[in-house]
């Protein structure tokens, strides 16, 4: 590649960002990174009626806070801007101008009760419901004149009536498709605005994207816009069609069936690491058993050669075993970072650092998603008020609670309260009496917490210190 890499993504401004567009943003900002290019963000804002108040700064907000910084687009701007398809209409016109004197674009004048009865006389048929090119040879003299008197009028592209066009897409292979089964697509609206076939050609060749990679849904699309480059002239870029995403049953990814906002998923408190690394595999894979990745190994190691053709399963499974595994690898430090406001949320105030510390250290290891480690934690903050039903069923019997209440008063006349001397003490407390070690660890544990599972029980027991251990296995007997 001797040429700087150019790509970009080019969302419409919906109002939240999909995980098919995440995937999209991702792979062309991986691409540009391995490659040293230019990663560009483009708003293809030209369909005024799908408008959302807010939506780009959502957008940006959300790209930003996953760690996809764009070089050139919104606020940022940079050498090819306008990057709002909003500000770039002069220039689709006059590209379009040049269609028109040139014979491969022609106005049309149908209205759109006429559009609706050429359609059904053609269904009616079995056509396929395409335009009928009525106005196709309109002489030039008289479409001028037309359109010089006021005529509401939109502007299609003459695709030839025969013939196919052929390309290359760096996923799917060579793609041949028959210019017959094209629309003589409309590229300039009624209300003066292009669509998005004429807008992506324009914009991608004016600045200078080297790299055109996007979901499958643009795949029928491409043959339209090939045939534009070649009208206009201009050097294509390389095309390479991302694998559909779908349900775990196959059928297409739709909000329908759950989430698929990353907002929702980052309002949930999944990790950006974790929905970039999921994101990162649907349809990408290194071509071994790796499964975890930062973003600097996905730049390091990723390539568009190794994007499958197959549709890509969205397996929340799957993404919730890939926050677990991020998680783990953060250190008690980050992660407190990331609970603390959590924390103040759910009404805990002035939380020691260190003490937080500690209990996400212990806890890391059996969440899956950040709220997970407020809802996990509130025996760390007050005693518990009650003790699990069965747990007290099958641990707290008479003798276990008169065992309890000797191995609180070892522990209190202890001088060290570290794991392992709380673990001495257990151990020879369950030597004297003749029992196993874990018909006194299970009723401890469930003493202190109120539960019966969680983190290792002495590193549990330090954390929460001496004298609430002591006073929660003294009290435990409120509870028989
Ligand atoms: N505006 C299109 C979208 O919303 C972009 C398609 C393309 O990348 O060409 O997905």
């Amino acid at each position: 590649m001797n040429q700087t890499v150019r790509v970009r993504f080019a969302p419409s401004p919906t109002g939240y960002l999909h995980v098919g567009g995440l995937r999209t943003a991702l792979y062309n900002y991986l691409f540009a990174r391995k490659h040293g290019g230019k990663f560009v963000l483009r708003i293809e804002d030209t369909d005024q009626s799908r408008k959302v108040e807010g939506a780009v700064e959502n957008l940006i907000d959300t790209l930003t806070w996953i760690g996809l910084d764009y070089d050139e687009g919104p606020v940022k701007d940079g050498p090819f801007g306008p990057y709002f398809q909003s500000e770039r209409l002069s220039l689709y016109r006059t590209h379009v101008q040049e269609l028109l004197l040139n014979g491969e674009a022609y106005r049309c004048f149908c209205t759109a009760e006429r559009l609706e009865e050429a359609r059904r006389n053609q269904l009616a048929v079995k056509e396929s419901g395409a335009y009928d090119r009525t106005c196709r040879d309109i002489p030039p003299a008289e479409s001028d004149r037309r359109a010089g008197e006021g005529e509401q009028h939109v502007v299609r592209m003459k695709v030839p009536l025969e013939g196919e066009i052929e390309f290359e897409d760096v996923i799917r292979g060579t793609v041949i498709i028959p210019t017959n089964v094209l629309d003589d697509q409309v590229l300039i609206k009624s209300d003066g605005f292009p669509t998005y076939h004429l807008a992506v050609v324009v914009d991608d060749y004016r600045m200078g994207i080297t790299h055109v990679i996007r979901g499958e849904e643009w795949l029928p699309s491409t043959p339209k816009h090939l045939l534009l480059y070649k009208y206009f002239g201009w050097r294509l870029p390389v095309f390479a069609h991302l694998p559909l995403l779908l349900n775990p049953d196959r059928s297409k990814l739709s909000k329908r069936q759950g989430d698929v906002a990353v907002e929702d998923f980052r309002r949930k408190g999944y990790l950006k690491e974790a929905m970039v690394n999921f994101a990162a595999f649907l349809g990408w894979n290194p071509g071994d058993e790796r499964e975890v990745f930062t973003m600097e190994q996905l730049i390091r190691e990723f390539s568009l050669e190794r994007v499958g053709k197959s549709g890509a399963i969205f397996n929340i499974a799957k993404l919730n075993w890939y926050n677990q595994q991020h998680l783990k690898t953060k250190s008690a430090d980050e992660l407190v970072d990331l609970v603390r406001p959590l924390f103040e949320a759910a009404g805990f105030q002035a939380i020691d650092c260190s003490y937080l510390g500690k209990i996400v250290g212990l806890l890391k290891e059996r969440v899956t998603t950040l709220p997970e480690f407020v809802s996990a934690s509130g025996y760390f903050f007050h005693d518990p008020d009650t003790v699990d039903e069965k747990g007290k069923r099958k641990y707290l019997t008479d003798d276990v609670i008169g065992h309890l209440d000797t191995f609180a008063s070892r522990l209190e006349a202890a001088p060290d309260f570290t794991p392992h001397s709380i673990e001495n003490a257990l151990r020879s407390l369950s030597e004297e009496l003749h029992i196993s070690a874990g018909r006194l660890i299970h009723p401890t544990r469930l003493a202190v917490t109120g539960t019966t599972a969680g983190p290792g029980l002495f590193e549990l027991m330090e954390a929460l210190g001496k004298e609430t251990v002591v006073r929660r296995m003294k009290s435990v007997k409120q509870f028989v």
